[in-house]
């Protein structure tokens, strides 16, 4: 038997001890205002225990962990028709780069790089009746927690400064793979990755992935085979150009986001969310890193 709430603590007070936070990002101005201290890490079995250590209960701005969120719908929705539009392998390229997309005539490498991400959200702007408003209770369905909500200055300021972004929703629309307009796509965008929530929530959020398609409350969301296919983006694209060290370090599918997050997971054991604001210079959480390679260490618990 593993005594997780002792190792949860072993790691807490590892990284406690760490000078080395990383970086805030400050891309995104309103993300710049985050203390830089917070830790909290929370995980949950899919026998349904749960533990946890440090600012669990705390929101963050979940930023790109979002994108697993509305691939998940999206699939629910049109099913394998997603991949004539966007493809699944890893970039290799920063979660924001555009030339790939120039060379490669608008289909995106994968879902969760931000181009990949914005064919997403155009599916589910076309697809749902009121597409905020929707994915949010699509959010709050499969974590069963009504007070979820999207962070609007944070969407606001996103909305102020992503150049990038719209480079890439421009680039997506000259090449014919966005069917609504760049505002209206964008807009639904910077709300998704606006999402504030906190560790114990991303735990639940996720807990569908680990269980076969099936979220908390036992609703079948998604197919096994569904399930199944995003774990495997999640492990191969789920971590910018860092995914290989990811999966060499820690050994889990996962997905980060520039909030400091990271949500991984084990299928049939346990789903996993860290947060720590610092961010290693690749974009990933550097002490929520660090904490999931000492989890599966000291567990011994991988894919692998
Ligand atoms: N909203 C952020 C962006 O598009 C998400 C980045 C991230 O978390 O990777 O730049």
């Amino acid at each position: 038997m593993i005594d997780y709430q002792a190792i949860l603590s072993e790691i807490y007070s590892n990284v406690k001890q760490e000078s080395d936070k990383g970086e805030i990002a400050s891309y995104i101005p309103e993300l710049s205002r985050v203390n830089p201290e917070h830790f909290g890490m929370h995980l949950k079995l899919i026998s349904g225990e749960e533990f946890a250590v440090g600012d669990s209960d705390i929101g963050f701005s979940i930023q790109s962990i979002s994108k697993v969120l509305t691939l998940a719908l999206a699939m629910s929705k049109i099913g394998t028709h997603i991949w004539d539009r966007v493809d699944v392998e890893p970039s290799g390229n920063p979660f924001n780069h555009l030339s790939l997309l120039e060379l490669e005539e608008g289909i995106p490498r994968n879902p969760l790089i931000n181009s990949g991400a914005i064919v997403i959200a155009d599916i589910l702007v076309s697809e749902l009746e009121n597409p905020k408003a929707d994915f949010l209770k699509y959010v709050q369905n499969i974590t069963g927690d009504s007070t979820i909500a999207y962070n609007l200055k944070v969407a606001k300021s996103e909305k102020e400064t992503g150049y990038t972004n719209y480079a890439a929703a421009n680039l997506l629309k000259s090449f014919n793979n966005l069917n609504n307009s760049v505002e209206d796509v964008l807009d639904f965008y910077f709300h998704q990755c606006s999402l504030e929530m906190c560790c114990s929530q991303l735990s639940k959020a996720f807990f569908l992935f680990a269980n076969k398609g099936h979220c908390l409350a036992h609703v079948a969301r998604l197919t096994k085979s569904q399930a199944k296919r995003i774990n495997a983006i999640m492990l191969t694209c789920g971590f910018y150009d860092e995914a290989g060290e990811f999966a060499f370090e820690v050994g889990l599918p996962g997905k980060s986001g520039v909030g400091g997050g990271i949500t991984a997971l084990l299928p049939n054991e346990f789903t996993i969310s860290v947060w720590a604001p610092g961010l290693n210079e690749r974009g990933n959480s550097k002490l929520g890193m660090q904490a999931l390679e000492q989890f599966t260490t000291l567990t011994n618990q991988s894919i692998f």
